[in-house]
């Protein structure tokens, strides 16, 4: 699918600008920050200013097409919303089980901001109890 596509599908304007920053996120092999892109743009001669950026980065996180990372201190990167997988998390009471979508991105990011591990593989067992349990309870 090509970029002007991915925009068109989620109902964003295409412009230049961004195309650009779409085009930038995808080929980036890590999430990248908001200056990153910035930078990239200006280094290929692209008239923007931060501010677009931004602004385009929020209606891309908006329309789900990216996943923003929280770094700590006021850092964010982005990087193109993978198409996540789902856990199981079971009810410790009644056993009922629900699939919800792998929040380990952002852990993944972290890991990989402080250690250089990029992760491969993860195990996570999620316990909780429900909703109509907890009622119960209550
Ligand atoms: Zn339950
Ligand atoms: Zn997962």
């Amino acid at each position: 699918m090509n970029i002007e596509d991915i925009l068109r599908q989620n109902k964003i304007k295409v412009t230049k600008a961004r195309t650009r920053i779409l085009y930038i996120i995808l080929n980036s092999e890590n999430s990248i920050s908001a200056e990153q892109i910035y930078n990239n743009c200006i280094n290929s001669g692209e008239d923007i200013n931060l501010s677009t950026v931004y602004r385009t980065l929020e209606a891309f996180e908006e329309k789900h097409i990216v996943d923003k990372f929280d770094l700590g201190e006021g850092r964010y990167t982005y990087c193109l919303k993978k198409n996540s997988h789902m856990h199981i998390l079971r009810c410790s009471l009644c056993n009922r089980e629900i699939e919800v979508p792998c929040p380990m991105h952002q852990v993944e990011e972290l890991v990989k901001n402080k250690t250089g591990f990029t992760l491969t593989e993860h195990h996570l067992i999620l316990k909780g109890i429900c909703e109509e349990c907890k009622n119960k309870k209550s």
